[in-house]
């Protein structure tokens, strides 16, 4: 017996439905799944971090062939946060502009684009591919009106970004990575900002005394010495007496540059106080401490300043040494730890005053005692 054709309309409402409700689950786990990727790029405190999502992580979670980044950045503030970053590969993932010539060129109404690039476009969104991209999504990236980068998904599957879809989504994407990459280079800027000392350019007390304590949880659980040197200038009063303060100022800043140069960069160096630097060694025995130490003072020795006049005079510098065996670590707090490595070096410096000046001297680590920590 045929249905009736209220019977039929009632089953195809039901099969319309049934296609809805799918969409609209497809829809909702689309929209889970951007939450929850945006949630993590708003986790991201570094750039590197923020960059390894976009450029890694992306790829995978939106099943893409191709991520590449552009950023303007005119000033350096991005590049100089990356220092030690190595983008994925292949090449060219992620770009620096100077100008906004090619952002501009990309975007000329700062709209998103989609479908299949043409080839211009894709020899300029993805210089180096691994794999064809056959459809893409060209992201631009604004703040406060500015285009500040460029995000380029790229996909071998032609079907995958076309023009006639609304990318609500990835439009609403695009907003929160330019917010979060200006908010990490931002963030970075501040925080490198409040840990450097101006006139050195070198970590200052307070962020010293932050790196300490991270060293230190770094080599305890490397199972490694950490060294820590102070280096207090001779008669450091008497540049400021005989040649005047600016004069001062200027060995201060030779000083901080001279010995950021010397040390490798997982070296921390510090201005521990007005005339003092501190130095830490991660992964440094007594015997290597020692030597850098002396190295450090007969070259500081050799260092010729100028006064106001340009005529030239010398410095000496008194070293301390201390250092922290791996076995001393589990004993203490690590803040009790820092301050007594700190208090050790300190020692030093004064063996070295006492005798004579323009000297290295080396003050055994005892390991923490029970006296509580005296604020300074
Ligand atoms: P010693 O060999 O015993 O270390 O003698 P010193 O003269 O180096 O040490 P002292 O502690 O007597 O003097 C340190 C001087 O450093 C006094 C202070 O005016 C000067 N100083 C501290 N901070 C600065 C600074 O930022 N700029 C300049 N120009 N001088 C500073
Ligand atoms: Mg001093
Ligand atoms: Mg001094």
């Amino acid at each position: 017996m045929g249905s009736t054709p209220l019977e039929q309309e009632n089953q195809e409402l039901k099969r319309t439905l049934r296609i809805m409700a799918k969409k609209a689950e497809r829809n909702e786990a689309t929209l889970n799944s951007f939450f929850e990727v945006e949630l993590r790029l708003l986790s991201c405190s570094r750039l590197s971090d923020l960059l390894d999502l976009i450029l890694i992580e992306f790829k995978e979670m939106f099943r893409l062939n191709n991520v590449n980044l552009i950023l303007f950045d005119p000033e350096h503030a991005a590049r100089s946060l990356l220092n030690d970053y190595t983008p994925p590969a292949p090449g060219n993932t992620l770009r620096f502009v100077q100008s906004q010539r090619l952002l501009k060129s990309i975007y000329p109404n700062q709209k998103l684009i989609v479908g299949a690039p043409s080839q211009p476009l894709r020899n300029e969104a993805f210089p180096v591919t691994s794999n064809p991209v056959e459809s893409c999504a060209l992201l631009p990236l604004i703040r406060q009106n500015c285009l500040i980068g460029s995000l380029h998904l790229g996909s071998s599957d032609p079907s995958r970004y076309t023009e006639h879809v609304r990318y609500d989504y990835i439009q609403h994407l695009a907003s929160v990575v330019s917010v979060c990459i200006e908010n990490c280079i931002n963030q970075e800027n501040l925080h490198r900002l409040s840990s450097i000392d101006m006139l050195t350019k070198v970590h200052n007390r307070r962020s010293f005394e932050q790196e300490i304590v991270r060293e230190l949880s770094r080599a305890s659980r490397g199972g490694y010495h950490l060294a820590c040197l102070f280096l207090d200038l001779d008669h450091f009063k008497m540049v400021n007496d005989n040649f005047g303060h600016q004069t001062g100022d200027r060995v201060l800043r030779t000083v901080g540059l001279f010995l950021n140069k010397q040390l490798r960069k997982t070296d921390i160096v510090a201005r521990y106080g007005g005339e003092e630097f501190a130095v830490l060694l991660p992964n440094c025995d007594k015997a290597g401490a020692l030597e850098i130490a002396e190295g450090l003072r007969q070259k500081l020795s050799k260092l010729i300043f100028r006064d106001e006049a340009s005529k030239p005079f010398r410095m000496t510098t008194s070293v301390g040494v201390s250092l922290c065996k791996p076995d001393e670590y589990p004993k203490a707090h690590l803040d009790d730890v820092s301050y007594q490595l700190i208090q050790s070096a300190d020692k030093a410096v004064y063996h070295s005053k006492h005798n004579g000046r323009d000297r290295v001297s080396f003050n055994e680590f005892s390991g923490p005692d029970n006296r509580k920590r005296k604020e300074a």
